[in-house]
């Protein structure tokens, strides 16, 4: 069954990896948010990307869920003495990554053969697109702080800002990566993996042709909210600051014109009736994923729902 997944960061990279572990590599094409990308210390940084790489070539970190494991921090702490900016945390192995994904893009070359390459070196056999080779950005508009770039509001001021919306700039002239829509045509279904739907996964569904392409394919989404709240990352927040309550709720709500199906926590069971009345099938399962065998699991569960509920 050939699957396309939509992933941001952590909470993508988990399933994506769980979805790994069952389908064939030629089965899997994951396309990745690109809005977080940002420049610091003078090279480009793809968090989302390199979480999702890191993550299939089993170099990442599993605590923190970002960077890479065994990491040192020599470069690092050696710029902060200098003087140097250290809100954002890069180790010495992470660091090779964007140094060489910097002299790269400045000799010419395309993101995406920049991650094909690091992914054939790194033994990933499953197909990572970055969402688009352009320039485009979250931009964030807090009360606070008024109009302010994602990596600003995300690391740098800790999620603290209170969010009135967000801006994707770039995305009007923006055009998806080459394979990605034939990916998305070719699939049987697309997974939205639980990752943030305002700054993860709506800047994908806002690159030209991305949301048409889903129009006549079946797309099963899966909660990241969890009894009103996240995991990890400011989704909650989001919503409660937008005048949404947060719930699976919500997130389906979020969605709902695009969506087929939707996976929901079983501690959530009392929203399964509402999002059903969205016209969606639904699931209720176990989404909380501790291990690489609850990643397994879930994405097991997911492929029978879709399988059993979806395209039967
Ligand atoms: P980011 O770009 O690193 O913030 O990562 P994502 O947008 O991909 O993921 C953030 C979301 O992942 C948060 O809303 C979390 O609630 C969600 N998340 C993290 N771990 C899990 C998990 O084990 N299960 C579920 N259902 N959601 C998770």
């Amino acid at each position: 069954m050939k699957i396309v997944a939509l992933a941001g960061g952590v909470g993508g990279a988990k399933l994506v990896d769980g979805l790994a572990q069952c389908l064939p590599p030629g089965d899997l094409t994951i396309i990745v948010n690109t809005a977080d990308d940002f420049e610091h210390w003078g090279l480009n940084i793809s968090p989302d990307l390199d979480t999702v790489c890191y993550t299939l070539a089993g170099l990442s970190n599993f605590e923190t869920g970002w960077g890479r494991m065994n990491e040192s921090w020599e470069v690092f702490e050696n710029i902060i003495q200098l003087g140097g900016a250290g809100w954002f945390h890069i180790g010495d192995r992470d660091l090779a990554t964007h140094l060489e994904r910097t002299r790269r893009l400045k000799s010419g070359l395309q993101l995406s053969e920049i991650t094909r390459d690091f992914c054939r070196t790194w033994g990933i056999q499953q197909t990572v697109l970055p969402m688009t080779d352009q320039y485009v950005a979250t931009i964030v508009d807090t009360l606070e702080l008024g109009e302010i770039p994602f990596q600003e509001y995300f690391v740098h001021q800790g999620c603290q800002p209170t969010v009135k919306g967000f801006r994707f700039e770039g995305t009007q002239t923006a055009r998806p990566v080459p394979g990605a829509l034939k990916a998305i045509i070719e699939a049987d279904a697309v997974v939205f993996c639980p990752s943030n739907p305002w700054v993860s996964l709506d800047p994908i569904l806002n690159i030209q042709g991305i949301r048409s392409a889903l129009a006549s394919k079946k797309v099963v989404a899966v909660s990241p909210i969890i009894g009103g709240q996240t995991i990890k990352g400011p989704a909650a927040k989001m919503f409660t600051e937008l005048g949404i309550e947060p719930s699976s709720y919500a997130v389906a709500a979020h969605y709902s014109e695009i969506l087929s199906g939707f996976v929901l926590d079983i501690q959530d069971g009392q929203w399964e009736e509402k999002i059903g009345s969205l016209g969606l099938k639904t699931m209720s399962i176990n989404t909380i994923m501790k291990s690489r065998n609850d990643r397994q699991q879930l994405a097991q569960d997911v492929l029978h729902f879709i399988r059993e509920r979806l395209i039967a």
